[in-house]
């Protein structure tokens, strides 16, 4: 504010924007660099009290986010939400005869009402991840509650499984692709409580997913709904590298089946 004697120390300090750096490939994310304000100098006119100009010792630096886990010719399936009492069965039945380990993240309202297929998933060598107690939006609520929603699943999987995992997926949209400051600081809570954030850049909602997948450049996540679970598993089934040939015995859905057609992995039979 003009006039104000402390102003230019207040300017001094330059805080770092919302942008986020994101670097390298894949779904681990990692914060490597936590945001941190830059400081200048400011030159004033003495006559006027008006600021000529600004030297900067240092520039304001956004958050830094590696991005980990990229292989070439080799695709990640990884389930959310689920189980699901129709498909996650099924969904299991097509890993276990093609021998393909996944993950699969789940929430405490179907982990706990299914526990049993979630004991059969883990007991046959699926890695299980926490995706939170209540499935909230964790850019939008206090570093107290994200530690009581991972607390609490841990609590679930510990009671059920008698494990505790490492894996960690957030809910709603900041997985995919957390682009902002605000996205990426509850990931701070979780990293620093020894969690390993996977991402969900790619869900096969689209065909441009599928596309990708077949030509083995991604990984791909999915929920464990007869919708998408269709969609990911004769996505995979069609991909030449992935070991899911034959998983095509799972028929597509109608919209699935209309997906697939656009992207050419189906005919129109
Ligand atoms: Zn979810």
């Amino acid at each position: 504010m003009p006039g104000d004697a402390g102003g230019a120390d207040k300017l001094r300090s330059v805080p770092p924007g919302q942008d986020v750096d994101m670097e390298g490939q894949g779904e681990i994310l990692r914060i490597e660099e936590r945001p941190t304000p830059g400081t200048r100098d400011l030159i004033i006119d003495p006559t006027t009290n008006l600021i000529t100009d600004e030297n900067f010792q240092s520039l304001p630096e956004p958050y830094r986010v590696g991005r980990y886990g990229y292989s070439p010719n080799k695709v990640a399936l990884t389930f959310d939400d689920g189980p699901d009492p129709t498909w996650t069965p099924k969904i299991l039945d097509v890993l276990k005869r093609e021998q393909a380990p996944a993950a699969f993240f789940h929430d405490r309202t179907t982990g706990d009402k299914f526990s049993s297929i979630v004991e059969r998933a883990y007991r046959e060598g699926h890695e299980i991840g926490n995706h939170t107690f209540t499935h909230p939006d964790i850019s939008n609520v206090s570093s107290t509650y994200v530690k009581v929603e991972l607390n609490l699943t841990e609590r679930l999987f510990a009671s059920r499984l008698g494990i505790r995992t490492v894996l960690f997926r957030p809910p709603y949209s900041i997985d995919e692709e957390p682009d902002t400051a605000d996205q990426v600081r509850p990931l701070e809570i979780t990293q620093d409580q020894g969690f390993t954030t996977v991402g969900t850049k790619l869900t096969p909602a689209t065909g441009a997913a599928i596309r990708t997948v077949r030509r083995n450049r991604s990984s791909l996540t999915c929920w464990d709904t007869c919708r998408h679970a269709c969609q990911t598993i004769s996505a995979a089934a069609t991909s030449s590298c992935c070991m899911m040939a034959g998983a095509t015995a799972l028929k597509p859905c109608g919209h699935c089946r209309e997906l697939l057609m656009v992207c050419g992995l189906a005919d129109s039979r």
